[in-house]
């Protein structure tokens, strides 16, 4: 596998202001034809740091790609240093002056003088045109490596890169056909994930896999290189297998799906309603749940009773009960589902209603409680939660388990 190293320069990329997007572009469309970025760097239009940072990338990477600093002011240095720390010529070529103050006529400009320096090629490099802007780029191959050297304005280093340069790497890198497959997984621990799953994936090189924790699931990344699209994706399917054998019905998606979207699946296969009665989270439930398109054909309604007053008034929560229990309590959360069901006439209801805090919390009943109701026909359920995060952490994670809640109800009916 060919190894890749972005450098961006510029002075203005190390402000807080302005951010390197062109690397990231990059990184995407190499990582597709099989080619592994190795390190990016931001370099300042500084000419002795950026002549060692091309000598160090040329020694170790197969492919160096510039981006940047390529324009006709003083600060441009790319051109010259780059040349210098190959140690190579500069050669001033007439043809590609002549296509840059062609660029000006055409805009009824004359062409300053200052950007004759955009006519000076590294010597023994192939020229990248720029249709959009006056700039050309340059590829240069040293020792069976290359340097590739892209103007600054992605404007104008995407359709180069795209045009004048994917093209080759791709012959270089050989046929390769890079695919992922993102498995997500809810109600589990990173690490506790990673102790069941590592025996597995630690088998495999190829595959490539790695965790991450999201807000309130764990994402398992996989990445396959096959010849082929099929074969790709074969070998995600045989290992994203043996993981979910591993974790079972924790894995709630393994395909990219959202939790939202699998229970509005899980919904309109079994051709089922919902409605969604909501305290502490405000809304978000119902807000995920209508995000989908197509969710009028499982979604009925959502409550938000905030305020005891509300519960007792739109829920029909007894109000002795929210005395003897507080608001927050499995008896209310089953009461809110409860009552809900009745009223709105759908096979389902989940409820929550929770302490998100900062303030609120007391020694037995601390931020972070958080009671989830649901009910069905058959029966009526609770379950508690003590979760951690702040509010809005809360509050998402109070959500998820609610849908994750009901997501394990209707797949064990199922079965
Ligand atoms: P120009 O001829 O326009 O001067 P250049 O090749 O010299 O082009 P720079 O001067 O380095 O490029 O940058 C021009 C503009 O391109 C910057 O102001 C910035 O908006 C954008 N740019 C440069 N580098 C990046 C980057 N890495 N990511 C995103 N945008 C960039
Ligand atoms: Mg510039």
């Amino acid at each position: 596998m060919l190894s890749a190293e972005i450098i961006a320069i510029g002075s203005e990329l190390l402000t807080p202001t302005k951010t390197d997007t062109n690397s990231l572009w990059l990184t995407e469309k190499l990582n597709e034809i099989g080619i592994e970025v190795k390190l990016k760097i931001i370099v300042g239009d500084d000419e002795l740091r950026l002549k060692e940072t091309i000598k160090d990338a040329i020694s170790r990477s197969d492919i160096v790609i510039t981006t940047g600093g390529l324009g006709p002011t003083e600060d441009d240095i790319t051109r010259k240093i780059s040349a210098e720390a190959i140690g190579r010529k500069l050669i001033f070529r007439e043809d590609i002056l002549a296509s840059i103050s062609k660029k000006f006529l055409k805009m009824n400009r004359e062409m300053p003088e200052i950007n004759k320096r955009q006519a000076f090629i590294i010597e023994d490099g192939d020229v990248l045109p720029n249709p959009n802007g006056s700039a050309p780029g340059m590829a240069v191959e040293i020792d069976n490596k290359y340097l590739i050297i892209l103007p600054g304005p992605p404007r104008e280093l995407k359709p180069m890169f795209e045009n004048f340069v994917l093209p080759k790497l791709k012959q270089t890198a050989g046929e390769i056909f890079v695919k992922r497959k993102v498995l997500r997984v809810t109600g589990m621990g990173e690490s506790a994930i990673d102790e069941i799953i590592a025996p597995v994936y630690t088998q495999y090189k190829n595959p490539q896999t790695s965790t991450l924790f999201n807000r309130s699931e764990v994402e398992i990344q996989l990445t396959a290189q096959g010849k082929n699209e099929d074969e790709a994706d074969q070998m995600l399917k045989d290992l994203a297998d043996k993981i979910v054998a591993k974790l079972g019905i924790a894995v709630f998606s393994v395909n990219g799906e959202l939790m939202e979207e699998v229970v509005g699946r899980l919904l309109i296969e079994s051709e089922k309603t919902l409605s969604v009665a909501e305290s502490c989270t405000g809304g978000l439930i119902a807000q995920r749940l209508t995000e989908i398109p197509g969710s009028s054909k499982f979604f009925v309604e959502g409550v938000v009773a905030y305020a005891n007053t509300a519960k007792i008034r739109t829920l029909n929560v007894p109000s002795d009960l929210i005395e003897k229990f507080g608001a927050v309590s499995a008896e209310v959360a089953e009461a809110m589902a409860k009552n809900l069901l009745e009223q709105s006439e759908t096979d389902f209801a989940i409820s929550v209603t929770g302490i998100a805090g900062p303030a609120g919390g007391t020694e037995e009943k601390p931020v972070g409680l958080v009671f989830i109701g649901y009910a069905s026909q058959e029966e009526v359920k609770y379950i508690k939660l003590n979760l951690p995060g702040d509010r809005h952490l809360i509050r998402w994670r109070a959500s998820q388990a609610a849908l994750d809640f009901l997501r394990r109800k209707m797949i064990r009916m199922k079965s």
